[in-house]
C-alpha cells in the first residue's frame, strides 16, 4: 500500500509566525490596525487601508459566508485529491481570507453559503486553517 503524498505545507515567516501559532490553537487571527481600526489579512508589515505600521494581532469567530469560488479538478501536485473547493470568504469582521471549503459535496457550495472556520494539524509545526457549512 502506498501512501498518499503530502501537500505542500507554508513556512511561517517571522511576520505570519503569530498567525501559524494560532492555528495550532485553534484560533484564527487577522491583523488591526491601531491607528485606523482596519482589519488585514494575509499578514502585512503595514495596515493595507491606512499604510500604518501599528498592526496587533486580533482573534476572529472564524464565521462568515462564502464570497466566491472554484472548484479544482486539476490539482498543482497529485498530493491534493480532486475536486476540491477554493473559497474567498468574507468574515463577518469585515475581511476576506482565501480558504479551501471542506466536508461537504463540492456542488453544494454557493456564494453567500455560510461557513465557519476549522482546522487540521498537518505536522507538529502546521495546523491548516479551513472551512466547512456552518452547524
Ligand atoms: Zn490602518
Amino acid at each position: 500500500m502506498t501512501s498518499s503524498p503530502q501537500i505542500p505545507l507554508p513556512a511561517p515567516t517571522r511576520l505570519s509566525q503569530p498567525f501559524w501559532d494560532a492555528c495550532q490553537r485553534g484560533q484564527l487571527l487577522v491583523q488591526r490596525c491601531s491607528d485606523c481600526d482596519g482589519l488585514t489579512f494575509i499578514p502585512q508589515p503595514a495596515c493595507k487601508h491606512c499604510l500604518s505600521p501599528r498592526l496587533e494581532w486580533t482573534e476572529v469567530s472564524g464565521k462568515g459566508t462564502v464570497y466566491s469560488y472554484t472548484v479544482v479538478w486539476r490539482p498543482q501536485t497529485p498530493a491534493f485529491p480532486v475536486p476540491y473547493v477554493v473559497a474567498i470568504v468574507d468574515l463577518d469582521e469585515g475581511c476576506q481570507m482565501m480558504t479551501n471549503v471542506v466536508d461537504c459535496d463540492p456542488a453544494d457550495v454557493h456564494v453567500g453559503m455560510r461557513v465557519a472556520a476549522h482546522f487540521r494539524r498537518m505536522s507538529d509545526e502546521i495546523t491548516l486553517p479551513y472551512f466547512r457549512p456552518e452547524r
